[in-house]
């Protein structure tokens, strides 16, 4: 074991890796149950990306019209185009109504209707009737639905007595000699010191990589650390090509104006002054699924009817709502906008432009947690000792495009089934197995290679020269061409990694060090990513190919699986999309022309 650091040693039934809300609904679901359980968070738990989410959660509550779960789960089949996993879909939309009302009553301060009911606003993709209307599903606080409920959780957790490690930074995980998952090896950013933590289970909830791209609404800290993890330890990701692009993030800024905005009455216009939407899908119209919208916008841009100096974006118009409603219901993208856009929602439109939003792809589990590691004989083996949940999961319920307001809500409901999962798998206080004398020895060797690198090159221009090539090769229309070229420049980024320079060799608070090491997880992502999308053959969901422009379930309704060696090459495989559901109250939705 390398001797120039101390080690710390921790012992829990259960270790969850991320404090968003996925993080903070499993701890408590877990303490709940009598496990003893450590959450480790590399920032302050309410600094979570979480706390950023807008516009929503949905839950088919039917407080201010008709709604019914089954409508819920025929539109996230359709919003994911036909690759979401049927039997998970159905237990999220189930489930949402419960967990929701859950939510309200550990306190989450919604907005309400005149009755006092929870508020609903429409969305992205809602409708009932399967499609026949629009629906009013997106529960809300306000604009800042995300905010609300990271504090109650984290208040909620503080009651059951969770524990937490607070800036603690996650570097890899340990495995025993049959392969089980048995723990996680940790840097205390505070004061230089490494925590090895051994567990009955590890739950990763680090949240989505974003940070791959270099126009993105995710925060600094959205660098999916638990993906890269995992593509070191030797197993999967899936669905990595997947990748949502918002069509409304603030040109220039990237930050996000929510899909809640159109949800309350605003449209886009082009540079002719057209409502351009009505063209693409003439009855969801602005409230189209997002990569619709996102498409949309790019052909009107891409044929000269683009706003502004450069012809390249689209215009958001709000100036002809009440501004009381404003007021009452958006009133944090209105400051958003002023403060990032300099503009005054009650005067003038928002430039616009399709930015990176969301990743459906990340690290393969069923609908109780469980990651999956498939094998040639079971495409759903259980990889053991670990469970993954929330934006770095694929359950997969977002299958090719997820829908506005169903992330917030696959947190807490997959938060909770990973909970009730660890319940069924663990006695609580059960003794532990001895950890090798070496373990989580490679992940500080690999530390110390690092910090000690005799490098040029600083961490920052290889984070760019990463995330331009992204926005370049695998952006919101793709061909074979820009991929395969995509592919080559990725892998060239990637090996700039070995000559990367740290200034600072210090353990206490190095932030040039922590990037690095999460630079090093998103280059990882970044190149199976590219891998996945230039092998898919179709147009489905995000993922849209000028050359082969339709959807072909034949060929490919089949989730991709990637794998990488140490180094660095990736290696896919493909198993198949659940097209069972979990219950026979409901059938299996088939495969539909996707239209809105
Ligand atoms: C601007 C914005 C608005 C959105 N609005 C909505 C909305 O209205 N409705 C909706 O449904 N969805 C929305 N989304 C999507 C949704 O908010 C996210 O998908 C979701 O919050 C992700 O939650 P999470 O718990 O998986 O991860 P996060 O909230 O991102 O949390 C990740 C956690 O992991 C920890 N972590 C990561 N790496 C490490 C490491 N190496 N060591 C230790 N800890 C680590 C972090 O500290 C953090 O606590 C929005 C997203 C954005 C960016």
């Amino acid at each position: 074991m390398t001797n120039a650091y101390k080690i710390i040693d921790h012992q829990y039934d259960v270790v969850v890796v991320g404090a968003g809300g996925a993080g903070l609904r499993a701890t408590l679901g877990m303490c709940a149950t009598g496990l003893k359980t450590a959450c480790i968070s590399k920032v302050f738990p309410t600094r979570s990306h979480t706390v950023a989410a807008q516009g929503g959660i949905s839950a088919a509550l039917g407080n201010l019209d008709e709604d019914n779960w089954r409508f819920h789960m025929y539109d996230t089949v359709k919003g994911a185009d036909w690759l979401g996993d049927q039997d998970a879909i159905e237990y999220m939309c189930r489930h949402a109504i419960p967990a929701v009302l859950e939510l309200e009553k550990f306190g989450v301060p919604f907005s309400r209707t005149e009755d006092g009911k929870i508020y609903q606003r429409q969305f992205g993709g809602h409708t009932k009737n399967y499609g026949k209307e629009m629906a009013r599903r997106a529960c809300a606080a306000a604009d800042r639905t995300g905010h609300a409920i990271l504090h109650t959780l984290y208040q909620q957790c503080l009651k059951h007595k969770a524990e937490f490690f607070v800036e603690y930074f996650a570097l890899d995980l340990i495995f025993d000699e049959n392969g089980k998952c048995c723990g996680v090896m940790t840097w205390n950013l505070e004061d230089g010191t490494i925590h090895r933590f051994q567990a009955h289970m590890v739950v990763l909830a680090t949240g989505g990589h974003g940070r791959t791209f270099f126009s993105c609404t995710g925060a600094h800290t959205c660098t999916g650390d638990g993906n890269g993890m995992i593509l070191r330890a030797g197993l999967p990701l899936q669905d990595m090509e997947f990748i949502q692009f918002h069509p409304t993030g603030i040109y220039g800024a990237g930050c996000l104006i929510s899909e809640g905005a159109r949800g309350e009455g605003g449209y886009l216009t082009n540079s002719k002054g057209e409502r351009f939407m009505e063209k693409y899908a003439p009855n969801a119209k602005d409230l189209a699924s997002r990569d619709v919208v996102s498409r949309a916008i790019t052909i009107e841009v891409n044929e000269g009817r683009g706003v502004g100096e450069h012809k390249d974006h689209a215009w958001l118009h709000l100036e002809h709502l009440d501004p009381a409603v404003l007021q009452e219901r958006l009133p944090g993208i209105s400051e958003t906008a002023k403060v990032f856009g300099g503009v005054d929602v009650t005067k003038e439109p928002i430039p616009v432009v399709p930015t990176v939003h969301y990743n459906m792809g990340g690290i393969p589990t069923n609908y109780h947690g469980e990651v999956i590691c498939p094998t040639a004989e079971n495409p759903d083996a259980v990889a053991p000792g670990l469970m993954s949940i929330g934006e770095a999961a694929c359950v997969s319920v977002h299958g090719a495009n997820r829908l506005g307001t169903n992330s917030l809500v696959d947190l807490v409901v997959f938060g909770r089934a990973a909970a009730l999962r660890a319940k069924e798998l663990i006695k609580p206080n059960t003794a532990h197995p001895k950890l090798k004398a070496n373990a989580g020895e490679e992940a500080l060797a690999k530390l110390d290679r690092i910090r000690h690198s005799k490098g040029t090159t600083p961490t920052s221009e290889v984070r760019l020269d990463m995330q331009k090539t992204m926005q370049k090769y695998c952006s919101v229309f793709r061909t074979q061409e820009i991929l395969d070229k995509g592919c080559q420049e990725i892998d060239r980024v990637a090996k700039r990694f070995g000559d990367v320079r740290i200034a600072d060799k210090s353990m206490i608070w190095n932030t040039d060090l922590m990037e690095t090491l999460e630079l090093e997880n998103l280059l990882g992502q970044s190149v199976v990513t590219m891998h996945s999308a230039a092998k898919r053959e179709e147009s489905r969901g995000a993922h849209a190919r000028d050359d082969f422009p339709d959807r072909d379930d034949k060929k490919w309704m089949k989730h991709t699986v990637s794998w990488m060696d140490s180094q660095n090459k990736v290696k896919l495989s493909y198993r198949p999309v659940h097209t069972h559901t979990l219950t026979d109250e409901v059938e299996y939705i088939k495969p539909q022309k996707r239209v809105y």
